[in-house]
């Protein structure tokens, strides 16, 4: 079992979740990398940002949502990996079990890292990730152009910011990711 699912299988049992089994998938240098927006209606709603990187989710569950208007720095708390087949999942999570409640797809598609994205770009990604400071292009349906994902310094490691750069993408209008489907 990949050690970066490891506690993303600790936290389910499988035979109470319709969710999928955490297993590494393919990863190196290949197609595009994916992204996906899942809607999560748990005991509290908050959206789950997650973007392909070595075979796995990275994943931020984000309290508001995302939004397309920069001056929104929105609370992102990283989570746990998540296996890339997670990334295809709707549907309900039954009562007791971790996550409980419903889970639909509120964007997808591709992604890139808005540095060097032609060279080594999960390389990249990686660095990125490490030092705190992500900055990368989406091709969504709801979500494009450029955002970065900032960790807090002097905080808890796991609180992070989204935020949409200024480009075409962007709007000064205020943005809730529940009525404003783009
Ligand atoms: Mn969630």
């Amino acid at each position: 079992m990949s050690k970066s699912l490891k506690k993303y299988n600790d936290k389910r049992h499988f035979e109470d979740t319709p969710e999928p089994e955490g297993i590494l998938g393919n990863y190196g240098p290949k197609k595009k990398l994916q992204f996906v927006i899942q809607r999560h209606h748990a005991s509290h709603l908050h959206y789950d940002f997650r973007l392909e990187l070595d075979g796995v989710l990275k994943s931020w569950a984000i309290p508001k949502g995302p939004s397309l208007n920069p001056e929104d720095k929105r609370l992102a708390m990283m989570v746990e990996d998540h296996p890339l087949s997670y990334g295809k999942f709707e549907g309900i999570i039954p009562k007791g079990n971790y996550g409980a409640g419903t889970v639909e797809i509120w964007d997808k598609g591709t992604y890139e890292p808005e540095v060097n994205p032609y060279m080594n770009a999960e390389k990249e990604l990686r660095e990125e990730l490490e030092k705190g400071s992500l900055k990368f292009i989406l091709h969504g349906k709801k979500l494009q152009g450029s955002f970065a994902l900032v960790r807090f310094k002097n905080a808890e490691e796991n609180s992070w910011l989204l935020i949409k750069h200024r480009d075409q993408y962007a709007t000064d209008k205020e943005y809730n990711p529940e009525t404003d489907r783009n």
